[in-house]
């Protein structure tokens, strides 16, 4: 596995060694948390000996939405060729064989103190961290949060915004310092929308069920991902609010996204979900997940961007 440090970094328009990429402690970013940032995987295929970047395009037209949401100028400035080939660079200069993380980030880069959106400039980087399996991919313990996710009305759970994950920090700590693997989180009507950084699925009787972009949930690239899986392979899918003792009653439920992949939960708020092991239905979509991103399957090749 390879360091953070050793990489290189996209930073004000050039690519330079990682530790040269800083911002000034006055960055409206940095005060505000008037940023958003996306998180793309490449997956190492061993065999082909090729790196490949999945959903490239998704994640620009996401990166692209959250530009318009904060005012930015990032889509008009950068266009999905600009993106890609800056992100192909930092990769390939990294010389990057192995899985990893890559980090696009649009900032509110002016240095000035005054809490708004408007009249300030952007500007955006790219760097490289190592990242394995966010969450152990075996099954997972989940406690419901006390705390509640940030409704579309004040931030908007919709992009990655970096101001708004204090929010799923506070959900994350407090799972983890409970002894859990990881938090499912309600929304302000005490509906279950996600994990801390993953989209959710509830599998009841066959169906995979998720909540819909009404909800208070990022608009998950995994997410959508599963649903296209699901309904090539005739699993049937429902997007509605999902209760949180629905979740109890569920035959599996399992967690998704960059970071995460398909995780199966084992068990909510001491109670076990189904038999208490992943079910049929998360193992099939984690395998099939699992080989659409390292290429695998020719029908899904188009969905990644080999690197070498
Ligand atoms: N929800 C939240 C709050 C997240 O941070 C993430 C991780 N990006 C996801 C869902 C999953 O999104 P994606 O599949 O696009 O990574």
């Amino acid at each position: 596995m390879f360091k953070t440090e050793e990489t290189y970094t996209y930073f004000q328009g050039k690519i330079v060694p990682f530790h040269e990429a800083k911002v000034s402690v006055m960055c409206h970013a940095f005060n505000y948390g008037t940023g958003f940032f996306g998180g793309i995987r490449g997956n190492w295929n061993e065999e082909e000996q090729q790196l490949y970047i999945f959903r490239l395009e998704q994640h620009y037209k996401r990166l692209s939405s959250s530009s318009r949401l904060l005012l930015m100028k990032f889509h008009e400035k950068v266009s999905f060729e600009m993106f890609e080939n800056v992100i192909l660079d930092v990769v390939k200069k990294s010389n990057i064989k192995s899985d990893v993380y890559i980090r696009p980030l649009v900032y509110k880069s002016s240095d000035i103190v005054g809490v708004r959106l408007n009249d300030l400039e952007d500007d955006w980087t790219v760097y490289l961290a190592p990242l394995g399996d966010y969450v152990p991919l075996t099954g997972i313990r989940c406690c419901s949060s006390s705390w509640r996710r940030i409704s579309d009305n004040a931030i908007s759970a919709r992009g990655k915004i970096t101001g708004s994950y204090a929010n799923s920090a506070f959900s994350k700590s407090e799972a983890l310092m409970h002894g859990f693997d990881e938090a499912i989180v309600l929304d302000q009507n005490g509906f279950v929308v996600e994990g801390s950084a993953e989209n959710l699925f509830i599998v009841r009787e066959g169906t995979i069920i998720t909540p819909n972009f009404s909800s208070d949930i990022l608009e998950g690239i995994t997410r959508k991902t599963i649903l296209q899986l699901a309904q090539d392979h005739g699993i049937p899918i429902v997007e509605r609010s999902i209760g949180r003792t629905e979740i109890y009653y569920a035959d599996e439920l399992f967690l998704c996204g960059t970071g995460a992949k398909v995780c199966p939960v084992i068990e909510v708020d001491y109670r076990k979900i189904g038999d208490g092991t992943p079910g049929p239905i998360a193992t099939r979509l984690q395998k099939l997940y699992f080989d659409t991103v390292k290429g695998k399957i020719p029908q899904y090749k188009n969905w990644l961007t080999p690197v070498y």
